[in-house]
């Protein structure tokens, strides 16, 4: 990865107390390119106004450039069509749709959701609200000590009964990718549909949901140099078809009465009100940024930093590292002795370096893990070995701060 592309992310230029900005939080949020924030300007001065609505030219524009992006989304994770793409907020709108409008509809007392330990608070509470609401039962595949799963596994906790397997491609604790494909013919053969939570996979490789054979992928733009506030789900589309919306109100309607109402075709059924029209103007441009250097160009450079992440942050007397020692992607989980992890990022944000510290969203993994928080360092294609060597010394000056403690 080359010097120019950082310099494309006009945040990463300054300085944070004194010291050249050093951003390790990307699986919290990634940093905007210039082309994203330009075209989300554009977007705002020329081609505002609402969608599918308006006769007027830039009641077409806003509508050409909301339905591009969607175009977008599919062709960047092989969705067969557009209709099978629904804007949301970001992942956890569009977990929680599925678990709202489908989970609810095909399970009842005794069916089973099974889930890992691992999740995401989005990819739990959402099932944990649906099961309870239909009487349904949570399973959970069991996790090995590097945060990985087996296949052997899989299939033990899978049954006939079970309608849903729901997991994250990629773990945003422990850094695991899990075998998705795998599951999803594995929950198939028994019945079920497999969704995806795709928060921290679709950034950072390429995704093919007709490959993987996924139901629903859910994903997050943030995470990907796109604006907050936009995200989308993809669903098979014989699946979204069935499935009822679970917002209703304009923009989603064919025919309104007075008692009964019936609703667009997909994908707008599931978009009441006024969507967040910039953001997937700006969702689009950040997917025309990624595939213009290349998916797997930044998984390379990323799964490349975290090995030298993993070797150098190794070399810390002391330190814990949660996680497979052999990193595919690009986010390093640790604790430093009895160094409460606020404390290790409290002393790092001086230096101006950036990492994360808490649950992160994942608090049964850490009752599983036996601690109460963690600091992680999280990279993306901006990132550096440079930057790298900077954390690890950081950590080791923190180290000798805190001295006994640790
Ligand atoms: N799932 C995983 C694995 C995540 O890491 C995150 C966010 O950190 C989410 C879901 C939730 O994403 P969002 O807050 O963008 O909805």
């Amino acid at each position: 990865m080359n010097a120019s592309i950082r310099e494309q992310f006009p945040i990463l230029q300054q300085e944070i107390n004194g010291h050249p900005l050093v951003y390790l939080d990307n699986a919290a949020t990634s940093q905007k390119p210039r082309a994203v924030i330009d075209a989300v300007k554009h977007y705002y001065e020329w081609e505002n106004a609402n969608v599918h609505r308006g006769v007027h030219t830039l009641g077409s524009r806003a509508t050409d450039a909301y339905e591009g992006a969607r175009e977008k989304v599919a062709r960047f994770i092989n969705a067969k069509s557009t209709e099978e793409i629904i804007f949301t907020r970001g992942t956890t709108t569009a977990l929680n749709l599925v678990a709202s409008s489908y989970a609810r509809s095909v399970c009842g007392p005794g069916d089973e959701i099974v889930l890992t330990e691992m999740e995401h608070h989005s990819n739990l509470i959402p099932w944990q609200q649906a099961a309870l609401a239909v009487g349904a039962t949570l399973k959970y595949i069991p996790i090995q000590a590097d945060g990985s799963i087996t296949l052997e596994d899989v299939e033990k906790t899978v049954t006939d009964r079970t309608k849903v397997v729901a997991i994250a491609y990629v773990s945003n604790v422990m850094g695991v990718v899990h075998p998705v494909k795998e599951i999803a013919e594995i929950a198939h053969r028994h019945g079920a549909v497999i969704v995806v939570d795709g928060a921290q996979s679709t950034p950072h490789m390429k995704v093919d949901v007709r490959d993987l054979d996924c139901d629903f992928y859910a994903l997050s733009g943030h995470k990907m140099c796109a604006p907050t506030g936009i995200g989308a789900l993809y669903g098979k589309k014989e699946l979204l078809e069935k499935m009822e919306p679970i917002e209703f109100g304009g923009e989603m309607i064919n025919d309104v009465g007075l008692y009964e109402s019936n609703w667009k075709e997909l994908p707008w059924k599931f978009e009441g009100g006024t969507p967040i029209i910039s953001g997937a103007v700006g969702l689009g441009a950040a997917i025309d940024f990624l595939e213009e250097i290349g998916m797997d160009e930044i998984a390379r450079h990323e799964s490349r930093l975290a090995k030298y992440a993993m070797d150098r942050l190794s070399e810390i007397e002391g330190i814990s590292l949660y996680g497979p020692r052999e990193r595919e992607v690009g986010l390093v989980t640790f604790n430093l002795g009895d160094v409460h992890p606020h404390d290790v990022a409290t002393v790092l944000d001086a230096q101006g370096i950036a990492i994360r510290a808490g649950h992160h969203c994942c608090q049964p993994l850490m009752r599983w893990l036996k601690v109460s928080s963690t600091a992680r360092a999280s990279f993306y294609l901006y990132n550096t070995e440079e930057e790298v060597d900077l954390l690890v010394s950081a950590l080791i000056q923190t180290k000798e701060y805190f001295g006994d403690a640790t």
